[in-house]
């Protein structure tokens, strides 16, 4: 009758609707074959950074840290350490006390900087910045002390050496201006004369990679790998000085900071780039810049999921064919929310309650949708970084003219720790493309300050060595 030819229309459009989701989402799937050659081109251009014919114009930088060496236990003394660039910028008290018996003490603060601080004048951020120091040292009570001083800066630096590095572009959320092109050392000390309350001393500006790889090497000497899976994406690794030609020398080793967030940035991935990831980086702070990093970064993610999440709406998908304002909202979907919504143990009634939170009225069957396009984007993120960090381990097994190679990567971000599938995803990845490598992932707890402790440590001793 009528009431049965009705359920079958209704059954009809949700299958046809259900194949054109899952077509949508299919061209986040990719395949062993997809993903080899992912890792293939991320070769080609670590190739091109590292050799002085491409440097210029390569994309993936292959930046040179001035970090020779990873610790070696002698480290000692109190160091004062900043983050900046990461989810929170922290200040950090970091006592390392070596020898036979090893300990890093640490203090840290977490510190604001609003949003109009990140994208103001680089004058402002600077003086924000001393300020926030300011308030530590006086919390420390450490004001008179001239402390050796790490700065964690996590933005792509062109060094000349440990203490000095220009940045080329701000990356991630950051926009302050007349700091591109600048020495960010200079700036850092500029910003504490200006203040003419105490005096630092600034030994070493240190990538957020370098410093995750030095924390787990101080534990774990097969490490030799930094990669951050956090609101940005990058890695680093002990490169050999003869493949390093822009730098003096063919002796022993050297870190080199990838910025392999770039990747891409040529047009070499626009195969595998969709509507969506288009659609981010438009409207994103700096166009057609870090094109890797917009598929598989912490602050990109939830991105392209609201932008699925439109499209899905408009045709009538989702919410009841209706755009609320939330959805028309950027960077809703922070990490710890596609963490909880992906999370296994959640029932259905809880994603839609993390929904509701968001201001998001769903339906029980919206919900299954949203966990799904979820799941298919932090899925691609997962594999594009695991064959990334392919390239990188057989690129130091060649290196080393290897066989076998085992090998430990130090991790830190709050992707790679929050999310319940990502690492897992990631690990399967690399051991499929990397089948000659043993690679054995390392969570650095607190990286960023403490590496910096580490490397400035490192960059006293060599100075007294050198007045000696
Ligand atoms: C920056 C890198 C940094 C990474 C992770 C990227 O946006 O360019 O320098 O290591 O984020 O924080
Ligand atoms: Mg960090």
């Amino acid at each position: 009758g009528k009431g049965a030819a009705m359920v079958t229309a209704v059954a009809y459009r949700l299958a046809e609707q259900s194949q054109q989701i899952a077509q949508t989402l299919s061209e986040f799937r990719l395949t062993t074959e997809q993903l080899l050659e992912v890792k293939k081109r991320m070769r080609t251009e670590i190739q091109n950074g590292l050799s002085r014919s491409t440097q210029d114009s390569a994309t993936v930088k292959m930046l040179p840290t001035f970090v020779r060496s990873t610790p070696d236990g002698t480290e000692n003394g109190d160091f004062l350490a900043l983050d900046l660039g990461g989810t929170n910028f922290r200040v950090l008290l970091v006592k390392i006390r070596s020898g036979k018996r090893t300990s890093v003490d640490m203090h840290n603060k977490i510190y604001a900087i609003p949003l109009e601080v990140m994208q103001g004048t680089g004058e402002e951020l600077f003086d924000h910045i001393v300020q926030c120091i300011s308030d530590f040292l006086d919390y420390m009570g450490m004001k008179n002390a001239r402390l050796p001083l790490g700065f964690t800066f996590s933005f792509p630096c062109r060094q000349t050496s440990l203490d000095a590095g220009i940045l080329m572009t701000w990356t991630k959320g950051f926009k302050a201006t007349d700091c591109e092109g600048e020495d960010v050392v200079g700036l850092l000390r500029e910003a504490i004369k200006r203040r003419e309350e105490f005096d630092l001393d600034v030994v070493a500006v240190v990538n957020d990679t370098v410093g995750t790889m030095m924390t787990c090497a101080f534990e774990e000497p097969t490490c030799e790998i930094g990669l951050i899976a956090g609101t940005g994406s990058n890695a680093c690794y002990m490169e050999e000085m003869r493949n390093i030609e822009m730098i003096e020398g063919d002796e022993g080793q050297m870190c080199v900071n990838m910025e392999w967030g770039a990747f891409g940035d040529n047009g070499c991935l626009d195969d595998i780039r969709t509507e969506y990831d288009r659609a981010v980086d438009e409207f994103s702070l700096n166009p057609g810049k870090q094109s890797y990093e917009k598929m598989c970064s912490g602050m990109y993610l939830g991105e392209i999921v609201r932008n699925i999440l439109i499209d899905l709406t408009k045709r009538g998908f989702l919410f009841r064919g209706q755009i609320s304002e939330t959805l028309k909202t950027r960077g809703i979907f922070e990490t710890k929310f596609l963490s909880q919504i992906e999370s296994d143990r959640l029932a259905l009634l809880q994603v839609r309650s993390i929904l509701q939170h968001l201001g998001l009225d769903s339906t029980c069957d919206d919900s299954i949708i949203v966990k799904e396009v979820c799941g298919a984007v932090s899925h691609r993120a997962a594999q594009l970084c695991g064959a990334g960090m392919a390239a990188v381990v057989d690129k130091i097994r060649e290196n080393r003219g290897l066989e076998h190679l085992d090998i430990t990567v130090g991790v830190d971000g709050t992707l790679y720790k929050l999310h319940p599938h990502f690492s897992g995803v990631m690990h399967q990845t690399v051991k499929e493309l990397a089948p000659q490598c043993d690679v054995n992932f390392l969570l650095s707890e607190d990286g960023s300050g403490k590496g910096a402790a580490l490397i400035t440590a490192v960059g006293c001793r060599l100075r007294q060595e050198l007045n000696n």
